[in-house]
This record gives C-alpha cells, structure tokens and sequence, in this order.
C-alpha cells in the first residue's frame, strides 16, 4: 500500500490555482535564481509561437507554442511560480 491517489484528485484544487493573472505570479529562474515578476521578463515572438527569457540572465523561462491539437506551455526554466 503506497497511499497514493491519482491525478484527478487534484480537479478542485489545481483549477483554484490556475485561475490567476499570469504576469503578476513571481518565478525564480533555475538557471541564475532571480527571482522577479512574470510580468518584468523579456518575451520574443509572435502567432507562431512566443519564448519568455529571464530579464537578469537571458535564459528560457517558458515557452507558449500553438498547435493544432492545443496551446503547449513549456515552463522549463522555471523553478517555481508563486501565485498572488
Ligand atoms: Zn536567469
């Protein structure tokens, strides 16, 4: 017995956190640690796809790429958000 439930279990609570205003929720970088607002980062691009890059050291924070199945975010260099 490994005490451990499935994802659905999470329906009410996750839908509560990712209903905020994205720009306002703090990320730390893992690449360099800074830690600011979404909001202050440098985004790049366009319809085709748009990158966020850390404002202190440059690296991807997250990525926001439009398919045809559906909008892939990519928060791979975040280490976390904090949510107002
Ligand atoms: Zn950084």
């Amino acid at each position: 017995m490994d005490g451990h439930v499935d994802g659905n279990s999470l329906a009410g609570t996750l839908s509560e956190y990712l209903r905020f205003e994205p720009t306002t929720a703090v990320a730390r970088c893992i690449a360099c640690g800074d830690i600011g607002p979404v909001g202050e980062a440098m985004v790049y691009g366009g319809d085709q796809g748009r990158v966020v890059r850390c404002r202190r050291c440059d690296a991807v924070l997250l990525s926001i790429v439009p398919t045809t199945e559906g909008t892939r975010l990519q928060l791979r260099g975040v280490a976390w958000l904090q949510i107002p």
